[in-house]
């Protein structure tokens, strides 16, 4: 076998970190195809960790029903409906299978634009986009809004509110100012009812919180509203020195470190990995060139998520995004997406 040994002398002499990206790319062309049997499978027992239910009306008393397009169905005794593994999944009126999907998981994780996705895939862009919804609008059920505890970072991200995709000569909407181009951040420059302020909390374990708050500054009681029941008693509230923080720490009776400065540490209590993390989202939401606000809160999850498993190989992130996404209840109509509003805590 020639080939082979001059192939394996050629990859010995790579550096290690090529080595590994060779790795990575052998291991999805080599285990992708696979996959989607053992998706599938993880779905369904993610789906049914408690018995078969039927996903219609709760029951238990369930048949099978024969198979339709491969898919094995079910009948419902008590209501009579049928059901497949993946009714009311992110992906269930999906005429394209399950690979398809993968690829655009992939395509995800690398942060592409609609179009781009739309190409690689093979699907028209008006799809790319529903399909992008789709899948976060079933991560954001998944992971939820989450706790912290222990020693917390708290700050806030303004973002210039964007209309992007409603139409100025839509019947049923008036734009209420020009739009702006990109959804900048602002803060501390003159903060007004045109921006938009996502809170953001994070603790040491890398639990994170991250929730579109209001329009314009927050107050200590839109704080509250947030963290009451999502900061542990006895948590330590880290923020720069902003007295609706302090004041929303007695409320909730936290202990209370302001930061003087953002920058400054008092041994284990400071604020960079807030800080560091809102800088990365910063440059990660920039590239999409100015998000509407009534998607915000996908790519608000789709970055959280991220975070979560940016440790992991690729290959185990496009895993994750299928299972999670078709695990939870959440099969939104296209139809909806038309008549969306920006959703604040
Ligand atoms: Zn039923």
């Amino acid at each position: 076998m020639p080939q082979i040994k001059s192939l394996i002398s050629y990859i010995e002499k790579l550096s290690s970190q090529e080595q590994d990206q060779l790795m990575c790319y052998l291991e999805e062309i080599l285990t992708l195809d696979k996959r989607a049997d053992q998706i599938t499978e993880e779905v369904m027992e993610s789906r049914f960790s408690r018995g078969k239910i039927c996903p219609h009306c709760n029951s238990n008393t369930i048949s099978k029903n024969g198979k339709y397009n491969g898919k094995q169905r079910y009948i419902c005794k008590s209501c009579g409906k049928t059901f497949n593994d993946f009714t009311h999944s992110a992906i269930y009126m999906s005429k394209k299978p399950l690979d398809k999907w993968l690829e655009y998981a992939k395509c995800m994780i690398n942060g592409y634009s609609i179009r781009k996705c739309a190409e690689i895939v093979g699907i028209n862009i008006a799809t790319s986009f529903f399909w992008r919804h789709k899948l976060l609008d079933a991560i954001r059920l998944f992971i939820g809004i989450g706790s912290v505890k222990g020693i917390v970072e708290a700050d806030e991200i303004f973002l210039t509110e964007s209309f992007k995709g409603n139409h100025k000569n839509s019947k049923n909407f008036k734009l209420p100012r020009n739009a702006h181009k990109r959804g900048e951040d602002l803060k501390n420059k003159g903060i007004s009812k045109d921006h938009i302020c996502v809170a953001t909390a994070m603790d040491r374990q890398g639990n994170i919180i991250m929730e579109l708050l209001c329009k314009g500054k927050m107050t200590h009681q839109e704080l509250k509203r947030l963290y009451t029941g999502r900061i542990t008693n006895n948590s330590i509230l880290c923020t720069d020195s902003d007295k609706r923080y302090n004041h929303f720490a007695i409320d909730l009776s936290l202990g209370y470190k302001p930061i003087k400065g953002g920058y400054h540490k008092e041994g284990i209590y400071h604020i960079q990995h807030i800080s560091s993390l809102r800088s990365k989202f910063k440059k990660w939401i920039y590239k999409f060139h100015g998000v509407a606000t009534k998607y915000l809160n996908n790519y608000i999850y789709w970055f959280k998520w991220l975070q979560y498993y940016k440790n992991d190989k690729d290959i185990v992130k496009i895993k994750n995004l299928i299972v999670q996404s078709n695990v939870v209840y959440c099969d939104v109509k296209t139809a909806d997406y038309k008549t969306r509003k920006p959703s604040f805590i």
